[in-house]
């Protein structure tokens, strides 16, 4: 029997406590207010900055976790790819200037084979390759370290700092890193495909970050006070491989919300790429805003609740396009709390907020969803009819304004019709928008009549609580 995601959370913690390292509960995709660098987690090392730049003491030189991560930029490729997910949980070892390279491949690799029991000669690794803007130069220690454990050459790897060089945002602590992929066999790619690029024939699983610099907003490199190791191991993905699974929709967490998604809409997984997509796309997006919501996350049309509401949103309109009857939401979550529930809490002492939440925007979108999805569908026809390569900013901005479509999504449903979208039109009407409702909201009677008046509208449109700053006129334009 293959082990259960359960199985891996547990086995790859416990191997860590063993070797010394303190166990540390999941912080809240919210991050602490001390990061204003990012809007939600992204990664294990998120919580543990303030060890990393030596500004906090940490509980323990060596750390383990297993932290829950969201990844907004991850959105569009769910569905799309067999790896990513939005909400993921990420398993980490950590050492604030404790170990460094030469134990944590040593422990990587002794997880991987012995541990996890992974066929060595299908490991292989990166490495970074150096950089010039950066001044360094390859790193030979690490292809020396994994030469030492076994690998052979020719199954290392150097890369560039794009794939290789680690930073959780623009600036902070940042390093060279190695990367394990497994070797999944031409069924999933090409004799020379190679790890790092855009193939799911390598499976990237584990990053190993040697921590070693601090990025200034200029580009230039300090030493941390202390050399570090911060990993990231995809628990998801790694349960795909374990478990023999194509992707990690077929994996145990996922595998109950897809059969969901099949009795609801009466289709199969597989019976065509619509309907797989769709499928997919509701079983992350519905992990995604039920552990959103649990944090205290609420749909809005500013950051994160912005990202909370594209979820919501992407995921009412796949369900709705694959035949779904309304009112789907509170049950995807009723099923992500029942797989989830027992290793996270929050999701039984929120559910209510959850139901509430996910009911509320499943409601007034669907109420403007429909005349939108049909507005798109004209547009896109017209477009086609014209011999057009993409749909006009004033139309991509109406469906945001009057229909509530992300342009995200309107983008995404034009691209399934090899259609583009006027992205810099479309952020010049915003840019307007913003504008005006900046002025409306200095007072002054005209103006305020015509933001009361956009407050109505929208009301109308269905999203009155939801409208913050910038609300529309665009209706009398
Ligand atoms: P990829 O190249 O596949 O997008 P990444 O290089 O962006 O992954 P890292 O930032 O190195 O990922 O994160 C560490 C680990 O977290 C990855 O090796 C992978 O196992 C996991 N991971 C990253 N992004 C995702 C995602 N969107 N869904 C599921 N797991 C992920
Ligand atoms: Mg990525
Ligand atoms: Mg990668
Ligand atoms: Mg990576």
């Amino acid at each position: 029997m293959p082990m259960t995601s359960d199985e891996i959370r547990e086995t790859y913690l416990s191997f860590f406590q063993q070797r010394g390292h303190h166990l540390l509960r999941s912080a809240p995709l919210v991050p602490a207010t001390h990061d204003p660098s990012v809007l939600l987690t992204t990664a294990g090392m998120h919580p543990l900055k303030p060890y990393f730049q030596g500004v906090e003491a940490p509980p323990a030189r060596r750390l383990t976790s297993c932290q829950k991560c969201f990844r907004s930029t991850d959105i569009e490729n769910v569905g799309n790819t067999l790896r990513h997910l939005t909400f993921f949980e990420m398993l980490g070892n950590f050492s604030i200037g404790d170990y460094f390279k030469a134990e944590v491949i040593r422990f990587a690799w002794e997880l991987s084979t012995e541990g996890f029991g992974l066929d060595p000669d299908r490991i292989w690794v990166t490495v970074f390759g150096g950089d010039e803007e950066l001044g360094l130069g390859p790193d030979e220690e690490a292809i020396e370290l994994w030469l030492q454990v076994g690998v052979p050459r020719e199954r290392i790897v150097e890369c560039d700092r794009e794939d290789n060089f680690w930073q959780a945002g623009p600036t902070g602590p940042c390093g060279p890193c190695s990367e394990l992929y497994l070797d999944r066999g031409l069924e999933f790619g090409k004799p020379d495909d190679l790890p790092a690029g855009e193939n799911e024939r390598f499976l990237e699983f584990w990053n190993l970050v040697f921590m070693q610099f601090n990025q200034d907003p200029v580009n230039t490199l300090t030493p941390l006070p202390s050399k570090n190791i911060d990993t990231g191991l995809g628990l998801n993905r790694f349960a795909a491989m374990l478990q023999g699974k194509e992707s990690v929709f077929e994996t145990d967490q996922f595998w109950p919300l897809i059969e969901l998604g099949q009795e609801l809409s009466g289709r199969r997984y597989g019976q065509d790429e619509e309907t797989t997509r769709a499928l997919r796309i509701l079983a992350d997006h519905s992990r995604a805003m039920t552990f959103l919501v649990a944090d205290g996350v609420v749909p809005s049309n500013e950051d994160r609740g912005y990202i909370l509401r594209r979820v919501m949103r992407r995921a009412i309109q796949h369900g709705r396009r694959i035949g779904i009857e309304p009112g789907f939401l509170p049950r995807f979550a009723d099923e992500v709390e029942r797989l989830m529930g027992n290793a996270y809490p929050e999701l039984l002492e929120q559910r209510e907020a959850i139901r509430k939440w996910l009911a509320a925007e499943e409601e007034s979108f669907g109420r403007t969803l429909e005349q939108g999805t049909r507005m798109l569908d004209e547009l896109i026809a017209q477009a086609k009819g014209n011999g057009e390569e993409g749909l006009g900013a004033a139309d991509v901005f109406q469906l945001h304004d009057t229909y509530g479509f992300p342009i995200e999504v309107t983008r995404e449903i034009a691209a399934e019709h090899d259609l583009g979208v006027d992205e810099s039109g479309f952020e010049a009407l915003m840019e307007q928008q913003r504008t005006r409702a900046r002025l409306g909201g200095k007072g002054g009677g005209a103006k305020d009549e015509l933001r009361e008046r956009a407050v109505e509208l929208a009301g109308d449109a269905g999203f009155q609580s939801e409208f913050t700053g910038y609300v529309t006129t665009a209706q009398e334009t």
